[in-house]
Formats: structure tokens, sequence, C-alpha cells
């Protein structure tokens, strides 16, 4: 079995919401590319509604990109308890967060899911920005963290 970095980490010992840089790659040619975890939900404790966390998806891909240059991806984790954020450059969590904040506080002004039609997306019936809605206010109540561990 190849060794992946996201299951070296004990799971256990973590206190969500938290923003983790994983790592940091650099290619061939020097260009270097950063992955972090957006963990928002406490692992094995609680985990997002699917519609909920498919329109936080739509909605983080627009807002995190306006205030951020060089997003390659954002995407929800299987698990549902948080995204995986990958970057160009060496990006710091306070970039991240910042950013996040920002898109979250975005989320609760919203009145439209983007993309959301049999067109631009793969499941469009499966929205809740209620839900999203939700989960954004909890974040920003919470206050997403650069500390990982309990
Ligand atoms: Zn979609």
């Amino acid at each position: 079995m190849v060794k992946v970095e996201s299951f070296s980490l004990d799971h256990t010992k973590v206190a969500a919401p938290f923003v983790r840089k994983c790592e940091v790659k650099t290619g061939e040619k020097g260009d270097k590319v950063t992955k972090f975890d957006l963990r928002f939900m406490q692992p094995n404790e609680e985990f997002m509604n699917i519609s909920a966390i498919h329109t936080l998806e739509h909605l983080l891909a627009g807002y995190m990109r306006e205030v951020m240059d060089g997003i390659i991806d954002i995407s929800p984790m299987g698990c549902r308890t948080g995204f995986y954020m990958i970057a160009w450059n060496e990006v710091s969590v306070d970039k991240v967060i910042e950013t996040l904040n920002y898109a979250l506080k975005k989320v609760l002004e919203t009145k439209e899911i983007p993309a959301a039609n049999e067109v631009q997306c793969g499941n469009y019936r499966d929205h809740s920005l209620e839900g999203a809605k939700e989960l954004a206010s909890m974040l920003l109540k919470k206050g997403i963290s650069s500390e990982i561990y309990k």
C-alpha cells in the first residue's frame, strides 16, 4: 500500500473547525503546490448534510477565488467533515482562514446557488442553500482555527 499523507493524521486528536496545511509539493520545474484540509466538523462525531455540503461546494468555488489567487481545487471530503483545497505556490494557513471567513460571510448573503442546473452540475436537484447557510453561520460563530489539536 502506498503511504497516503491524510491517513497519517490521528483523527481522534483534532479539534474542528480548523485549517491544516498538509503538504507543499515541488514539481520538476520548481513550481510549488500547497494542499490543505479545511476541516469543518469534528471527525466521527458530526458530518455535513449531503445537500448542504454540495451547495457549499458550489459557493466556496466562486467566493474563495474572489479573494485568493492560484486556487486549483476545493473538493468535499468523502467523509463529509470538510473540504480539501489545493493551490499554486506556498500559501499560509492564515491566508486560507482569512479567505474562508470572507467566503462564509458571502454564503450568508447568497440568494441563488450558482451553477445549480442540469448543464453545469451533476446532481443539480440535490442542493440546500438553507443548509449551507447554517453551516456557514456555525463556522463563523465557532471560529476556524489554525490550531489542529485539542
Ligand atoms: Zn454540483
